[in-house]
Parts: structure tokens; C-alpha cells; sequence
């Protein structure tokens, strides 16, 4: 396995494997690979033939400095990890410096209203953020395929909608959420929680569950109120949103269609750390 830093070697790298016309297919990470990351790997193995992974934790994305602080780097394991997948696969591990040309900031993105709801509301410049790194990311790379995980389904929504504005040329593969064994979403984040918080985070899948059961015989304002009561309960977990929207527009659902696509979005803290999860309704 290849590691490169540099983004022009990355190119010239690439640009040989594109005039031999082999598929390339590109993970972004921010590291701290786990099973969720993986998957993603995985699945871009088996659909190209040189997979490119990147690991490069995005100063301009976090609303929150110490969430950027305290973000796990795990750089050495990650690359002994990777190395037992595949010997097709290039990590990509820019500097800020590097990958930013030395302007570490963000550009202004407007995605008809996605980037406006849940994430978007309640963390600040956070897509704008995601946007800059993933089109500096994407033109580098330039790929035929990219993998993202639903874990972060509003995030995949508004790359979907920067690829199609951009007219960028590669296809967006959404991948499914990996689980842990008590239903949790992985996350790099899910390091940071204490033994019993990570066992007892069973309960945001869990209601998530719950939610989508009572989907088809309750209301919507009346599924947000039991949830809201059920986290009121609990003395782990404090909920930040609770939304169940439209899935292309991620619109707030008041009214239910029986020709649209819904799905339930969470954001939770415990031990200090935010956690997020979504699950489709229908
Ligand atoms: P991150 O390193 O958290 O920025 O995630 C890198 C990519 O992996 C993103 O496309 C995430 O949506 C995806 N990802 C992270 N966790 C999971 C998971 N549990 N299941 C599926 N994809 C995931």
C-alpha cells in the first residue's frame, strides 16, 4: 500500500492509473478507522480497481474546538489496518496546509435548503466546511466512484447536490450504516464514551426502532413527543433533535405521503460526546 502526503505526487500517481483505464474509487475518512470505515473500503474494492482512502481530519468542518481537540488520531493503527485489506488501495494523508493551498478556510455552499435543517441548523459553517473539503478532495482524486456512509445521511444528501452543481464527474455510492453489536452506529466519536455509556447507547437504535414502528399508526407530532419523553427519562443521554423528515428534500414531515420516502434523524450527547443516527421510516 502506497501512503502519499502530497497532493500533486497523488495526482501524477493517479493520472497514470486513469490513462490505463482502471476504475478508481475514493473513501474520505477522518480517520480512526472502524468497522463502519471498512465496509465503505470494502465495497470500493469490490466495484474498482485501485482504491484511493483518505485520512485528513478537516479543521473547517467542526463548529466546536473541542471536539476538533479531542478527535481521536489513530494514524499508525490505521494504516497497519488497512494495509491487511488490500494492496490496491493508496492512502492519501494531505496536511491542512497542503490539501487547503495555505487558505484553511471555508467557501460558502447553498443547497436549496438541505444544509439549512438538524446538522446544518445546530452546527453552524459545518457543511460548508464538509463542501469545501469534499470538492478539494474530489477534484484531487478525481474518481470514478465515492463512497459515503448513511450514518451521515444529510451529509450524503448535500454531496449528492454539490456533485450534481458542480457537474463534477463521478458517481456517489451511498453505503449502509455498520452497527455495533447493540445496535449503536459506529463512529470514531463512540472511543470517547465510557464502558457503561457505550453499552447502555443501545437505547438511541432502540428508540429509533420504536419510532419507526409507530411510523405507520401514529403521527408525526406524536412520535416526536414520545421520544422527546423517553430521552426526558433517561438520564445518559441528552437529546438534542429529534426530526423525521422527507428523504430527498429533509424537510420536516408534518403530513404523511404514502408516494414519499421518510426517515427519522437523531442527535444525542452523552459523557460530553455528540452522537448521531438516522433510520428510514418506510
Ligand atoms: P468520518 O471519518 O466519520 O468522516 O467518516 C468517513 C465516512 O465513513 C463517511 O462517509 C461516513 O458516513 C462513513 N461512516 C462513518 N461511520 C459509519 C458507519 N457506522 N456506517 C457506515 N458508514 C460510516
Amino acid at each position: 500500500m502506497q501512503v502519499i502526503q502530497d497532493k500533486e505526487e497523488l495526482k501524477s500517481v493517479l493520472e497514470k492509473q486513469q490513462t490505463d483505464n482502471l476504475a478508481v474509487g475514493f473513501v474520505p475518512t477522518m480517520g480512526a478507522l472502524h468497522k463502519g470505515h471498512l465496509s465503505l473500503v470494502e465495497q470500493a474494492l469490490t466495484e474498482n480497481d485501485i482504491v484511493v482512502v483518505s485520512i485528513f481530519v478537516n479543521p473547517t468542518q467542526f463548529d466546536n474546538k473541542e471536539d476538533l481537540e479531542k478527535y481521536p488520531n489513530t494514524l499508525k493503527e490505521d494504516i497497519e489496518l488497512l494495509r491487511t485489506i488490500s494492496n490496491n488501495i493508496i492512502l492519501f494523508t494531505p496536511t491542512k496546509e497542503g490539501i487547503y493551498d495555505g487558505q484553511i478556510t471555508s467557501k460558502t455552499y447553498e443547497f436549496n435548503g438541505l444544509e439549512k435543517v438538524m446538522e446544518g441548523a445546530f452546527r453552524p459553517g459545518h457543511f460548508n466546511g464538509v463542501a469545501t473539503i469534499v470538492e478539494l478532495l474530489l477534484t484531487t482524486v478525481n474518481p470514478n466512484k465515492a463512497y459515503f456512509g448513511e450514518k451521515d445521511f444529510q451529509q450524503l444528501q448535500i454531496i449528492t447536490k454539490l456533485v450534481a452543481n458542480k457537474k463534477l464527474p463521478v458517481t456517489i455510492v451511498p453505503c449502509p450504516i455498520s452497527r455495533e453489536e447493540n445496535g449503536l452506529a459506529r463512529s470514531s466519536r463512540n472511543e470517547r464514551l465510557s464502558k457503561t455509556t457505550r453499552k447502555a447507547a443501545g437505547f438511541i437504535f432502540n428508540t429509533l426502532q420504536t419510532a419507526k414502528r409507530k411510523f405507520g399508526t401514529e403521527n408525526v407530532q406524536d412520535i416526536k413527543e414520545w421520544v422527546q419523553h423517553a430521552f426526558a427519562q433517561n438520564t445518559i443521554f441528552e437529546m438534542e433533535y429529534f426530526e423525521i423528515t422527507d428523504e430527498s428534500t429533509l424537510t420536516p414531515a408534518k403530513k404523511v405521503q404514502s408516494d414519499l420516502k421518510y426517515r427519522a434523524f437523531i442527535a444525542v450527547y452523552a459523557d460530553g460526546v455528540r452522537l448521531i443516527d438516522n433510520m428510514p421510516l418506510n
